[in-house]
């Protein structure tokens, strides 16, 4: 268990250099993921630039407080016991959207939405496919976000950031080394604050309708409705995995309050259970696919934080 004193004594540092920075204390992660789970984080700054996020990365650093960092929270499972250390979020902070002839260039905390909207109504193609994915640019690029045929790797030039320990980088997207919802930065854990796009010219409306086409088929496939982190499983070699969740039956299948949506074999939504549940219920698809199939279906959501602490009696 961390020192709740070195907490205060991050807080009191971070206050002093970055006085207008957002800070929380024990931030309840429910209010901040889209699966509305979690226990609370010790500590959640939101840097509104670049010089206060570099505040937040090095006096971590300086300090041995641990550091997680999530944008909108639309691809994380956070445990029951929450997150010890420092939660940096970027999200509606470091937002910028500016268009340039092909390029778009957006800071991380940029909605996805937001991006792709803009390069829409500036009759640029090649986000469309992103604007229905409730991320934000920098949670999308850390894992190579994706939907029907697209995947923002195609469309990046170059993605500048910051190191743990606050020192600056730039890689182009062939460093990035994206492929299937991976890049270089999951093994690297390193924070993303600005992406360049290189967009192709195209025709305004139907870019627009594209999306807008995007969107009801969205609506009409998926349980938008309920809490949930999208696609619980990644997509295994051979097919995919809401077909083989609903080949095994599994859809409705509930533990306490998390389910396999009767809507979506491929996303478990959250009827009001807690993380224990989410955990419990995805071991079970797991070895029921497995079982059925001989394929083990590997987790695309980010499962952070820790476990409840048993209630001794
Ligand atoms: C209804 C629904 C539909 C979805 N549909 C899709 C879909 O079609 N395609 C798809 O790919 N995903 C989809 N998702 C999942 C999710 O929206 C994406 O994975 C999204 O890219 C996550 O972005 P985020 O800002 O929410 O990141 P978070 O969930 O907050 O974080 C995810 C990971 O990214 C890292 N991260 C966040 N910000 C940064 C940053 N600035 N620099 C470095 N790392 C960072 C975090 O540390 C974490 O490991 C869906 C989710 C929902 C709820």
């Amino acid at each position: 268990m961390l020192d709740l004193q070195d907490m205060s004594a991050l807080e009191r540092r971070l206050s002093q250099r970055a006085p207008s920075m957002r800070l929380t204390r024990h931030a309840s992660m429910a209010d901040y993921t889209t699966l509305r789970l979690g226990g609370p984080a010790d500590l959640m700054a939101e840097p509104a630039d670049e010089a206060q996020l570099r505040v937040a990365l090095e006096s971590a650093a300086d300090m041995g407080v641990p550091v997680t960092l999530m944008g909108r929270g639309s691809n994380l499972l956070v445990l029951d016991g929450g997150i010890r250390g420092l939660v940096i979020r970027l999200c509606g902070v470091m937002n910028s959207v500016e268009v340039d002839g092909c390029i778009l260039r957006t800071g991380a905390g940029a909605l996805l939405s937001s991006a792709a909207l803009a390069a829409a109504e500036k009759g640029l193609a090649g986000l469309a496919f992103a604007g229905g994915i409730p991320g934000t640019v920098g949670g999308g690029i850390y894992m190579n976000a994706g939907a029907y045929g697209g995947e923002l790797g195609q469309a990046t030039e170059r993605v500048e950031g910051l190191t743990m320990a606050g020192e600056p980088f730039a890689y182009t997207a062939e460093e990035m080394a994206f492929s299937h919802r991976r890049t270089r930065l999951m093994e690297e854990n390193a924070v993303v604050t600005r992406v360049t796009f290189r967009l192709a010219e195209g025709d305004r409306e139907a870019i627009l309708a594209e999306m807008a086409d995007l969107k009801r088929r969205r609506a009409e496939k998926q349980p938008l409705q309920q809490p949930s982190a999208g696609s619980t499983f990644k997509r295994p070699a051979n097919g995919y995995a809401s077909a083989l969740i609903d080949q095994c039956g599994l859809k409705g299948l509930r533990v306490g309050g998390a389910q396999v949506s009767e809507k979506h074999a491929g996303f478990l939504v959250n009827l009001g259970g807690t993380a224990a549940d989410f955990l419990q219920l995805m071991a079970q698809v797991q070895r029921a696919v497995y079982d059925r199939t001989g394929i083990w279906l590997e987790p695309e959501v980010r499962i952070v934080g820790e476990d409840a602490p048993a209630l001794g009696v």
